[in-house]
């Protein structure tokens, strides 16, 4: 059972990776296009969008790194040593940035307070590009340190959004992505309708519409999903868990994610935590993991973060 559990968080932080890596060189291309070019992304591939090596992983994983480190040195949620972890990220000069994250993160560069810089920056910015997956994509490592802690780890989920992305739409996907990668953590019967039937009253209607229809498939009723390949958070969560939850293998979750083409590193990324999840590390490809200098770390994070002592 503790190994179980082990397996299943190392499966989140290294599907994650992998859904980030095999998305990396393909992002913002449609998926007739990846078609034509690779037929299915199987492999993980050098080159393409941003240009950079095989196995690079990108802001996904690296943001949901300063997340795990945090957590794992200090044994707690400790939000301004995370932002200022952001920054440092930032100011590293990464390849890869999301627009709300990059403006949020500079405010508090420029002498704004990390508690006000991602409100202030909400406010300042207009429906249609306020709400994407940039905390999302980072925020499965506290589904690992508090799987057994159901409110704090909404609270948590939530305040750790908000640092870059305010928007209850992104507050709430990451509350409801991170409960239900618990659910599967702990071997809950039905993770995502426990969810729902725990905290579905309290989420934004865009939220729980983009997700009840994934509980009603998996129920085995028919219900219609039309997943798109966007940035905007809902999407994305909708795309992620879809995938995540009802592929027949990890390595199908992750392929199937990344060939809807667009925000393709990000959906990866989504789908590859709650694959991992449900199936545990040794369900990913060995030649996948081999690919990504990461792993190691990530594997001993995931570790830590289920050992964690508070
Ligand atoms: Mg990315």
């Amino acid at each position: 059972m503790a190994n179980d559990c082990r397996s299943r968080a190392q499966g989140i932080l290294l599907g994650l990776a992998c859904g980030d890596a095999l998305g990396r060189p393909v992002e913002f291309q449609g998926p007739d296009r990846i078609k034509q070019t690779h037929g299915q992304v199987t492999e993980m591939l050098a080159h393409g969008t941003h240009g950079q090596p095989t196995g690079t992983i990108t802001d996904d994983t690296e943001m949901a790194l300063c997340i795990a480190r945090s957590l794992a040195e200090h044994g707690t949620f400790e939000p301004e040593d995370i932002a200022t972890r952001f920054v440092d990220w930032k100011r590293s000069g990464p390849f890869d940035i999301g627009i709300m994250t990059s403006s949020t993160l500079q405010r508090i560069q420029n002498g704004e307070s990390w508690d006000e810089a991602g409100q202030r920056e909400w406010e300042a910015s207009m429906e249609g590009s306020n709400a994407g997956n940039g905390s999302l994509m980072r925020c499965a490592p506290y589904a690992i340190a508090y799987r057994n802690e159901p409110t704090e780890l909404v609270d948590i989920s939530r305040q750790s959004s908000a640092i870059t992305h305010a928007d209850p739409r992104c507050q709430w996907s990451c509350a409801l992505f991170n409960r239900t990668l618990a659910n599967l953590l702990t071997d809950v019967d039905q993770p995502l309708e426990r969810v729902l039937h725990e905290i579905g009253s309290e989420l934004p209607d865009d939220v729980r519409n983009a997700v009840e229809p994934i509980e009603t498939t998996l129920r085995g009723d028919s219900a219609n999903i039309s997943l798109e390949n966007s940035g905007y958070v809902v999407t994305t969560l909708q795309a992620g868990l879809y995938h995540g939850l009802t592929a027949e293998t990890a390595e199908d979750a992750i392929v199937d994610a990344v060939m809807m083409g667009g925000d393709t590193d990000t959906i990866g990324a989504v789908a590859g935590a709650v694959a991992g999840a449900r199936f545990g590390e040794g369900a990913l490809p060995e030649r996948w993991l081999t690919e990504i200098d990461e792993a190691d770390e990530l594997r001993q994070l995931a570790t830590g973060l289920i050992e964690r002592q508070h």
